[in-house]
């Protein structure tokens, strides 16, 4: 249902972004990816969504980079139209408590997390209010409505996605355009994946353990959420059926934010 539609998809090259990119494309979308990574590895899925449903870009934009941010929309719309879909989903993590959190740092997350999806609506919106149609998402968290310790900048951004969110959803809302931001708990991602072995190690846990006792400790249903799970819900978040819904922050967690 989404031929004739391009999507441009931030920190797309792996997790949830590469698996938003994925179902857009399967839905006939033309993506563009951005992100970092293995060039040999961002090829070969660039191509594979080329295969899927024509012409795919792909943008090693960096997002703490305003100009970068605008000249990554400007050649989408040049080369492939649009962009009638943006995704915000880029996004890094670090955790440390206040009192010794490094500045840079929380300076990084702030641009990547929170200031990068502010850019890519100001480039996209009046592309948008131009075709009188628009899909804006941002990939928030369970921590754009709880905290946890020690993931100051991570929540704080996060929040302000939620915030940001609501405000471009009312200045858009008499034109077809649609923001909505999607928040996950724990995703199943590489990134995740790939802490078990270490954390087994460090805690004398079997890999049983460690998922159950530490990464879904605070998830109700104990298990993890899927990106295709998340990414299935921007899909509808593209679909007519979804016109009415704007504004609004979508939880994805097992339960999280409900205890
Ligand atoms: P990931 O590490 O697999 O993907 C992050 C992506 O962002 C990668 O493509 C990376 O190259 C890109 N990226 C990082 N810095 C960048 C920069 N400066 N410029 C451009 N791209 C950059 O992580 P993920 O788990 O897929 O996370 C994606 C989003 O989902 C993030 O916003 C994250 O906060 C959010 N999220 C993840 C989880 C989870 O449990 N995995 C839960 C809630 C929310």
């Amino acid at each position: 249902f989404l031929k004739g539609k391009t999507a441009l998809v931030t920190g797309s090259t792996s997790g949830i972004g590469l698996a938003y990119a994925k179902a857009l494309a399967a839905e006939g979308a033309q993506v563009m990816i951005n992100g970092f990574g293995d060039a040999d590895a961002i090829e070969k899925e660039r191509a594979a969504l080329e295969a899927t449903s024509g012409k795919a870009l792909y943008s090693d934009a960096d997002m703490t980079k305003p100009e970068s941010i605008a000249a990554m929309v400007k050649r989408c719309h040049d080369e492939l139209g649009g962009p009638d879909i943006v995704i915000a989903n880029a996004g890094v993590q670090h955790v440390e408590p206040i009192d010794t959190f490094p500045v840079a740092k929380w300076d990084q997350i702030i641009a990547i997390n929170l200031s990068s999806a502010f850019h890519l609506m100001q480039a996209a919106i009046p592309l948008m209010k131009e075709k009188k149609w628009g899909r804006i998402i941002s990939t928030a968290s369970a921590h754009s409505k709880v905290a946890s310790p020690f993931k100051s900048a991570y929540v704080t951004a996060k929040h302000g996605i939620a915030g940001l969110t609501k405000t471009a959803a009312l200045e858009t809302a008499t034109f077809g355009i649609t923001v909505n931001c999607i928040s996950p708990g724990y995703v199943w991602t590489p990134l995740v994946e790939n802490q078990i072995p270490d954390t087994m190690k460090a805690r004398n846990m079997t890999r049983e353990q460690v998922i159950n006792d530490v990464l879904l400790d605070g998830q109700p249903t104990k298990q993890f959420v899927t990106a295709e799970q998340v990414a299935a819900l921007a899909v509808f978040l593209c679909r007519d059926e979804a016109a009415q819904i704007t504004g609004s922050n979508y939880s994805i967690d097992g339960g999280w934010t409900a205890e």
